[in-house]
């Protein structure tokens, strides 16, 4: 069987490697002409950061990431709300990695060439539309060249060709207001150099943890603030590599000055900021229809709550080589595939809309807005156990049910 993949993206290099694990040829079809380490910090939970060992990769992700071991939720006035273990410390088998995209999307192309094959990766292959029959799925690009293979997976982004053509009048990604700007810093370490914090409330939000060790001691931080604006404000289309001045926002963190954190002087040590509208689509009736399917961003693309955009495309990635592999027929595998998956991060989208674990931030600042001076007079520890607990389970990575769970090698 031989598969091609549209899209060589964190979804699409997984793919690949999957598929080569379990002894399918595939190929990857990537749009840019050079691909580059972009994007700033994601979170790799350990649901994916199993599959991804299973790949052979835990001693690279080791090597370029930093192991999460705690996550705490503060308010606006930076007084502690919730706090969590997480990865190795929360009982998982597997870690959780904070990781600079760009680096793990080279470590991943990187480990695509050297075990598919430096050919097996074309660049400059802008897919644009695709078509299949009885004997095989192609893919047509800009170039006016094509691909023929058994099965095409489309992991091409949120803004997926492949998805366009099916859903012509799917129009552009959904946004509710919510404007994102990413950035890295250099600087001191906090709360002990592996701990993750979410802080202030739906309106004003921001997020930060460490990437990456470096040799001086200092770390490199990622971060991302968030503000709400009207729903009917006029926005930026969606771009990942836009890039915005701090002047627009960080003026409003102004009081966010904590004794283990300052978090405009934080925000003022960034390399470059990137701008970026919180967006999703709806869930898709089908994914797989016959011997083409979309995976990923391309499939589910959902807002970056609950740090499972990449997790949930290397699952997909995984799920869909064991089931190519076991099915009977290419249809069947997709079909397979699609049944798994869709259902699941349909469920995540959705969960994702209404602030996910994001929800006791809210709830603290709505119920004391002005700060508190006990937390359990404000929010019980009941509600807030159950809050991170629901959505652990909805996204796969309750650490009982992941532990036990059947591998999804092929
Ligand atoms: C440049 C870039 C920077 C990003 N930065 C961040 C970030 O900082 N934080 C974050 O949370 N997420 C970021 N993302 C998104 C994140 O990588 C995805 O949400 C997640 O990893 C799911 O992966 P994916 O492979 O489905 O999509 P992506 O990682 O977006 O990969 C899609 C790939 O398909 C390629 N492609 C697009 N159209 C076509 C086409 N027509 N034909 C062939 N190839 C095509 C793209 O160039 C890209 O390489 C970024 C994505 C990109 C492309």
């Amino acid at each position: 069987m031989r598969v091609i993949i549209a899209g060589g993206g964190i979804g699409g290099l997984t793919t690949a490697l999957s598929l080569h694990a379990a002894g399918i040829e595939a190929e990857v079809f990537e749009s840019v002409a050079e691909i580059r380490p972009l994007g700033v910090g994601i979170n790799i939970l350990p649901h994916a950061v199993r599959e991804l060992t299973e790949l052979g990769l835990a001693d690279a992700l080791a090597a370029t990431g930093i192991a999460t071991r705690e996550l705490r939720y503060i308010s606006a006035h930076g007084q502690e709300i919730w706090r969590e273990p997480r990865g190795l410390a929360a009982g998982y088998h597997w870690p959780q990695y904070s990781i600079h995209r760009g680096r793990l999307h080279m470590l991943l192309l990187a480990e695509v060439r050297a075990r598919l094959g430096a050919g097996r990766v074309h660049l400059g292959k802008r897919m644009i539309s695709t078509s299949q029959d009885a004997h095989g799925a192609t893919a047509h690009f800009a170039d006016g060249s094509s691909a023929t293979a058994d099965a095409l997976v489309a992991a091409d982004g949120i803004h997926s060709a492949a998805r366009a053509q099916r859903h012509p009048d799917e129009g552009p990604p959904r946004w509710k207001g919510a404007v994102l700007w990413r950035a890295t810093s250099v600087a001191e370490g906090f709360l002990g150099g592996a701990t993750m914090i979410q802080c202030g409330h739906h309106d004003l939000k921001f997020v930060c943890y460490p990437i990456a060790n470096n040799p001086d001691g200092t770390q490199l931080i990622n971060w991302i603030a968030e503000k709400v604006f009207p729903e009917d404000t006029a926005w930026n289309r969606e771009d990942w590599n836009r890039t915005a001045d701090l002047e627009a926002f960080v003026p409003l963190y102004e009081a966010w000055r904590w004794d283990f954190l300052d978090v405009p002087a934080l925000m003022r040590r960034a390399e470059a900021v990137f701008e970026y509208p919180m967006v999703d689509r709806d869930p898709l009736e089908a994914w797989s229809i016959g011997r083409i399917t979309l995976l990923g961003d391309a499939a589910h693309p959902m807002y970056p709550i609950g740090s499972n955009g990449s997790s949930q495309a290397i699952l997909d990635a995984r799920v869909l080589a064991m089931h190519l592999k076991r099915a009977p027929s290419v249809e069947a595998g997709l079909a397979a595939y699609d049944a798994a998956r869709r259902p699941a991060t349909a469920a995540l989208t959705i969960a994702n809309r209404g602030l996910g674990p994001d929800l006791v931030l809210e709830e603290v600042h709505r119920r004391a807005p002005h700060g508190f001076a006990r937390l359990h007079d404000v929010i019980s520890d009941a509600e807030l156990r159950e809050t991170a607990q629901n959505y652990k389970q909805l996204a796969g990575f309750d650490p009982a049910l992941l532990n036990q769970r059947e591998s999804y090698a092929a």
